[in-house]
């Protein structure tokens, strides 16, 4: 009976869908025998496989979805080289409560400082702490939007747009909008004001919104919503490639080469 039940448990396994639990069945039962474990500590032990190996396939569906275009995490920015980041204020961010919040998350500063660096070091910290991301560049967002009004389809794009807990926009401002895509991005604010988070990269100051969206007024109602509740870092100082540059000798100081800072 006992032995029947054993031989059946990998079957169980699998038709209650605990693939883990069943997979590492006989590794699992070898430990708990070799601690001695009761048996709700064995139970225990096989469901925190589980639900680990369930964690960990969440997070990597959660990136996939986020379509991040590279890794990068904040333990691998050099805090020492951007003194005008505080490494505290950084961690605090890290731990997502304005993505709670639905707070709007402004990343300004010049070509190369870390922005999208930071961008998607605090958006994977987002999809691990469980909130669905997605990362496009502005004129990815702006082209879709666009090709949806044309195809008829805005309202499909504007709810993909929409429905993501955080949604970020990297290179905001790096070109200017036309007057309707300026139109459609109000549009898109509008829709997920607060419901959902948005972290915008820029090398624009938000005074010189205006310019970029070709529209004051827009501008105005734009921000009026993204600024309502918001936190803004601002980013100093040179590249980080030119500076790595310069110090592996390939630069020499004074030649800001910017033609070769791809932004
Ligand atoms: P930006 O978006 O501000 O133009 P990036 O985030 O693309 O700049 O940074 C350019 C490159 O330099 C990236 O590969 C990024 O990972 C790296 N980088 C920038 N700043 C730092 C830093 N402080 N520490 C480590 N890497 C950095
Ligand atoms: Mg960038």
């Amino acid at each position: 009976m006992v032995s029947a039940q054993t031989t059946a448990l990998p079957d169980l396994l699998g038709r209650l869908k605990l693939t883990a639990m069943r997979d590492r069945l006989d590794g699992l039962l070898d430990e708990a025998a070799r601690q001695e474990m009761t048996l709700p500590e064995a139970l225990a032990l096989l469901c925190e496989a589980e639900v680990a190996h369930r964690e960990e396939r969440r997070i990597q569906m959660g990136m996939g979805i986020a379509k991040f275009p590279y890794a990068r995490t904040l333990e691998g920015f050099d805090f020492a080289a951007q003194p005008s980041l505080d490494p505290k204020h950084l961690r605090d961010l890290a731990a997502c409560r304005w993505v709670a919040n639905g707070d709007t998350l402004l990343i300004q500063g010049p070509p190369g400082v870390g922005k999208s660096h930071l961008a998607v070091a605090l958006g994977r910290e987002a999809v691990r702490q469980g909130y669905s991301v997605l990362f496009t560049s502005a004129v990815a967002l702006i082209t879709g939007l666009m090709r949806g009004q044309a195809e008829g389809k805005l309202e499909e794009r504007l709810t993909r747009y929409a429905k993501p807990k955080l949604l970020i926009i990297d290179e905001f401002g790096y070109l200017p909008f036309e007057t309707q895509a300026a139109h459609l991005f109000f549009a898109l604010v509008s829709r997920r004001y607060e419901r959902g988070s948005m972290l915008v990269t820029s090398n624009r100051s938000v005074s010189e919104w205006g310019t970029v969206l070709n529209d004051q007024v827009v501008a105005t109602a734009i921000l009026d919503r993204l600024l309502h509740h918001s936190h803004v870092l601002t980013i100093r100082g040179d590249s980080y490639r030119l500076r790595e540059k310069r110090r592996s000798g390939l630069l020499k100081r004074g030649s800001a080469d910017a033609s070769s800072d791809v932004v």
